[in-house]
């Protein structure tokens, strides 16, 4: 067991009911002051095929159970969550830079609601029935099979739960590879899932690295489905690996989401909410990046929004204050820093931020770059840093074409009176955009992008049709005759 703020983290795979020492080992420290938090396992193959065994032997007793005797188990294991909630808060915090407020009043409850809610909302899962003079077809939604859940460090809880959720509740059961940069939360997580006595196997764990025990979980051949939320590189190999098995992936990936403010926006809300996109230290997948504000209204939209800025507390996410945390990994700073001196190098104006905080910590100034052109890198690629850039617009046909010029499509932010930013919304290509707003979600609506940001769509009844085999049982309402002449 690890001693992680005073709560006991387990340090093993969890595979088949049971914690199981792994061999290999690597370190997992604290973003927010480099102190090293314990050793976790790096899971082997043998330890991959292990975790796929118990999950593909635990598949028909779960799937059978149906979704009303998966409810009450399912119901145990949001309360398990809940009664680890100190725990999970703090231990994240600590592994991942999140705000502690953030997990406290946001993430808890909603990992919760993630495996609730499907549970319940697969009661409902085998209602459909299409009626047709002939037939009464009875549209069936049977677990897949065993998942595989891999997820990256941004947001591990909140990430996890949304996709078991419903890979559970349909039935399926998982193999979840925690991300590496931050995996304690996992661990927790196993510990809630044991002491609600999920049937062993119907949930497994294996600690490690991308290469190889991410790697040797998604060429496994017993797989059903592949749940991956990450970069376009990563999924780029694994849609590729999939293929081998014809094993369908949903992939949820990055973004550079267009942050629009039209003319006639409340330009005190917009640039409120513009700060809001530091949250995080911009480490948020869905976070608008690219700001396009009309020429008209530039100034003084960037004279608020600075303002704003100017106030937000940057430092440690346990203090109840802070509002933006630190950067994941030293990489992940020395990545940020270098976009930001290429985009000054090729010109860009700084208009906010910039820098590091101090020398030998991870926490970055929010920034704002400014006199870029559009086929800029700081314009084209996602820094997932708290780095922002800064373009002008002249009418709303250039907004539009500005915010669809990148091969990400994930989502969007468009300020302006109502009628106009839907008008201007509609127009963009993503795969979600917030009118006046940022960040409200409900589980029963679509998640996910298009164009680079990802294939499918999570949440609701999209979550189910991934997790499940659709199959259609028909029943004639005529005696049948049989015909060569039939259609
Ligand atoms: P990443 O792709 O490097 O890693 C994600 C996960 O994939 C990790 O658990 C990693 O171990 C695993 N992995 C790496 N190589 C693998 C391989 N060959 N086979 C199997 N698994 C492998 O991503 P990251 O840096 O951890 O996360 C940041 C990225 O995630 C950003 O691009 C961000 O936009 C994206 N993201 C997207 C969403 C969304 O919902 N669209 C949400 C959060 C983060």
């Amino acid at each position: 067991m690890l001693d992680v703020k005073g709560h006991a983290v387990p340090q093993g795979h969890y595979i088949n009911g049971s914690w199981i020492d792994g061999d290999g080992s690597y370190a997992v420290f604290s973003p927010i002051n480099g102190e090293i938090l314990g050793e976790m396992p790096a899971g082997t193959e043998a330890e991959v095929q292990a975790a796929v065994a118990s999950a593909h032997s635990a598949f028909p007793a779960w799937a059978a159970l149906g979704a009303e005797g998966r409810l009450p188990i399912l119901k145990r294991f949001a309360e398990e969550i809940g009664k680890r909630a100190e725990a999970l808060c703090e231990v994240e915090s600590a592994d991942a830079g999140i705000l502690l407020s953030r997990l406290q009043h946001g993430i808890i409850p909603r990992s919760m609601l993630n495996i609730t809610w499907f549970a319940e909302a697969a009661l409902t899962l085998q209602d459909r029935i299409i009626e047709t003079a002939q037939a009464n077809h009875y549209v069936r939604h049977d677990p897949a099979g065993v998942c595989a859940i891999i997820t990256p460090w941004n947001a591990p809880l909140m990430l996890t739960t949304w996709k078991l959720g419903p890979a559970l509740a349909s039935g399926n059961t998982c193999v979840i590879k925690p991300p590496e940069w931050a995996p304690l939360s996992s661990a927790l997580l196993m510990e809630a899932a044991d002491a609600a006595e999920l049937p062993p196997g119907v949930l497994n764990m294996v600690h490690g690295e991308g290469r190889p025990t991410g790697a040797a979980l998604i060429s496994d051949p017993r797989l059903a489905r592949i749940s991956f939320t990450g970069s376009v590189p990563t999924a780029r190999e694994i849609a590729a690996e999939a293929a081998r098995n014809l094993v369908p992936c949903s992939l949820e990936l990055g973004g550079k989401s267009p942050f629009i403010v039209l003319e006639d926006a409340d330009l005190e809300l917009a640039a409120r909410t513009g700060a809001l996109m530091y949250r995080n230290a911009t480490q948020v997948c869905l976070a608008g990046t690219r700001f396009l504000i009309h020429e008209k209204v530039r100034a003084e939209f960037t004279e608020k929004m600075a303002k704003h800025v100017a106030s937000l507390k940057v430092g440690d996410p346990q203090l109840p204050d802070t509002e933006v945390g630190p950067l994941i990994h030293p990489r992940q700073l020395k990545k940020v820093e270098a976009f930001v001196q290429r985009a000054i190098l090729a010109g860009a104006d700084v208009l906010w931020g910039g820098a590091g905080h101090q020398a030998g910590d991870l926490y970055f100034q929010p920034t704002m770059l400014s006199n870029v052109s559009q086929d800029a890198e700081i314009v084209q690629e996602e820094v997932f840093g708290p780095v922002l850039v800064m373009q002008s617009f002249a009418s709303d046909a250039q907004a539009i074409a500005l915010a669809n010029d990148s091969v990400y499509g994930l989502g969007g932010v468009c300020f302006g009176e109502e009628h106009h930013a839907q008008a201007v919304s509609n127009q963009v290509k993503t795969g979600f955009i917030w009118i006046n707003s940022f960040g409200i979600r409900d589980l029963a609506a679509p998640f996910g992008g298009c164009k680079q940001s990802g294939i499918g769509r999570e949440g609701g009844e999209w979550s189910f049709e991934f997790f499940c085999d659709v199959k259609d049982v028909i029943v004639p309402k005529k005696p049948f005759v049989p015909s060569f002449a039939q259609r």
